[in-house]
């Protein structure tokens, strides 16, 4: 058959040529295949950003667009229409994350192996539920996990299971926690974090059916680490208030300013209270691959941990693991299914990941994984991590050394806080870097982040691309000390 049959402007086609063109087996569609996706990467190598992080064009705008579209038409345009209309618009109107001014949130440029691996993930589409919807894909996620819980200095009966990211981690760590307890964890338990601990920590627990305070933030030092002396004391007012300590989640670097909580320590106070030790490490996990590693110490002891691959580590969406220091706790996640996973396995010595995960079925990110792994190897990943944080240290450097900007602290990962200082006081501040951050973003000149610290509006750099170089950041700090001057002009003369 020949692919001009592909149902386009001109031809009808008939049910049967449909079905065979658009969804395989054989020629036509593999010809069909080849050309749809030669002509995706083609329209994206052609209508991405290069010098702005995004097109300028507003929600209005693009609403508009999508609005007048028409979903569902009668008659199907044909993918090659399809993929003009709506592919163009979607890559010439993206956030460029790529660009080394996009430096907003934990969202990282993506690696080519991992770009290549994906065609394979989503051409073959295997479901990880079970081993025959995956022969090869199941056994390279156990090769994987095999490999990383290793790698992470877990122990052999240590185990995993992929996730949709550090939510989904984050969750199911403290459903496996939660589990230990029964029915008490729902009533009287608690789980102790940081104050500077993710928002999914208390997003997981009402999930989970905890009381509305079960979720006690731990007091952090200076630089955003939570305090050992402050978990010991929390630890045992909950317990003379009659509460059940359930858990300690630990995060190994905060999403906001890159803090890794003293895990050796939290590790010390977990076993001696015998609480279940989650360690976050959805962002510094990436730590792990670089000679910084030695700064995760302690991370081995935990029962649990979350480690993130398209943070810090260069994987498209999503990515994420779930570790455990011993595999045997995945049981609770272990329903069986007639149809699924039978109590009798009828394939031999094959894994049953979906006893590991919340999703049934699922994608094959482990692929990704391997690829990037492989190709970029040891050597290179350490380079790559190490010059990100070479980049935040001198963004550092850089703010320092502009009067009209304030640094929060020395960074301690990947992440810049620091404050615009206006003449007109703090008000003003806060006021104009959200003023900045929104033009700055609208002008396509960078994308940044703004959090609150120590209840002032900060500007937030995200440092994820090596790409972002002193170079960029520079202009970056400058076209915000420009816009402050236009700005603060702009006040005086109002
Ligand atoms: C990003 C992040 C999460 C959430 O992970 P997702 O992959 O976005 O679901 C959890 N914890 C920390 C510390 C993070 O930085």
């Amino acid at each position: 058959m020949n692919v001009t049959l592909l149902p386009g402007k001109q031809a009808r086609v008939m049910d049967d040529e449909l079905s065979s063109v658009i969804l395989g087996p054989g020629v036509a569609a593999q010809a069909a295949y080849r050309q749809a996706m030669e002509a995706a990467v083609a329209m994206i190598a052609e209508n991405a950003s290069r010098h702005s992080i995004h097109s300028g064009v507003n929600a209005d705008g693009l609403r508009g667009f999508l609005a007048a579209l028409e979903v569902c038409p009668e008659r199907g345009t044909g993918v090659f229409a399809a993929l003009e209309e709506i592919g163009i618009p979607a890559v010439r109107h993206a956030l460029d994350v790529g660009n080394p001014a996009t430096m907003a949130h934990l969202h990282c440029p993506v690696a080519v192996p991992a770009l290549a691996a994906e065609v394979l993930i989503s051409a073959t589409n295997q479901s990880l539920d079970s081993w025959d919807q995956s022969p090869f894909a199941t056994l390279v996620e156990e090769r994987v996990l095999a490999w990383l819980t290793a790698f992470c200095g877990l122990s052999a009966e240590a185990g995993g299971s992929f996730t949709s990211g550090g939510s989904q981690s984050n969750m199911t760590a403290l459903y496996l926690a939660a589990e230990r307890h029964g029915a008490v964890a729902r009533s009287r338990g608690v789980i102790f974090a940081s104050e500077q601990a993710h928002f999914s920590i208390r997003k997981s627990a009402s999930i989970l059916g905890f009381a509305g305070d079960a979720v006690i933030a731990v007091a952090t030092d200076d630089e955003g680490r939570m305090s050992a002396a402050a978990l010991r004391t929390a630890i045992e007012n909950a317990t003379g208030h009659g509460r059940a300590p359930v858990a300690v989640v630990a995060t190994a670097g905060t999403t906001d300013l890159g803090a890794i909580d003293p895990l050796a320590d939290i590790a010390d106070l977990a076993a001696s209270h015998g609480l279940w030790l989650h360690v976050d490490a959805a962002y510094g996990g990436g730590l792990l691959f670089s000679r910084h590693r030695h700064r995760l110490a302690g991370m081995e002891r935990a029962d649990s941990i979350a480690l993130d691959f398209h943070k810090m580590l260069f994987q498209p969406i999503s990515c994420g693991v779930l570790l455990l220091g011993d595999g045997a706790n995945f049981s609770p996640l272990a329903t069986k299914a007639d149809y699924l996973n039978p109590e009798v396995s009828i394939f031999g010595d094959v894994p049953n990941l979906v006893e590991s995960s919340v999703q049934t079925t699922r994608r094959s990110d482990a692929l990704k994984v391997l690829m990037t792994l492989r190709s970029i190897g040891c050597e290179g990943l350490d380079a790559l991590v190490c010059k990100t944080l070479d980049n935040a240290t001198s963004a550092a450097e850089a703010i320092r050394a502009r009067a009209y900007l304030h640094l929060a602290q020395q960074p301690s990962l990947s992440t810049v806080l620091f404050r615009y200082v206006s003449p007109h006081g703090a008000e003003r501040s806060d006021e104009l870097t959200l003023t900045i951050r929104t033009e700055l973003f609208r002008t396509g000149v960078a994308a940044l982040a703004t959090t609150v610290l120590d209840g002032r509006v900060h500007f937030k750099l995200t440092l994820l691309n090596p790409n972002s170089t002193p170079d960029v950041i520079g202009r970056v700090l400058d076209a915000i000390g420009d816009m402050a001057r236009e700005l603060e002009n702009d006040h005086v003369r109002t």
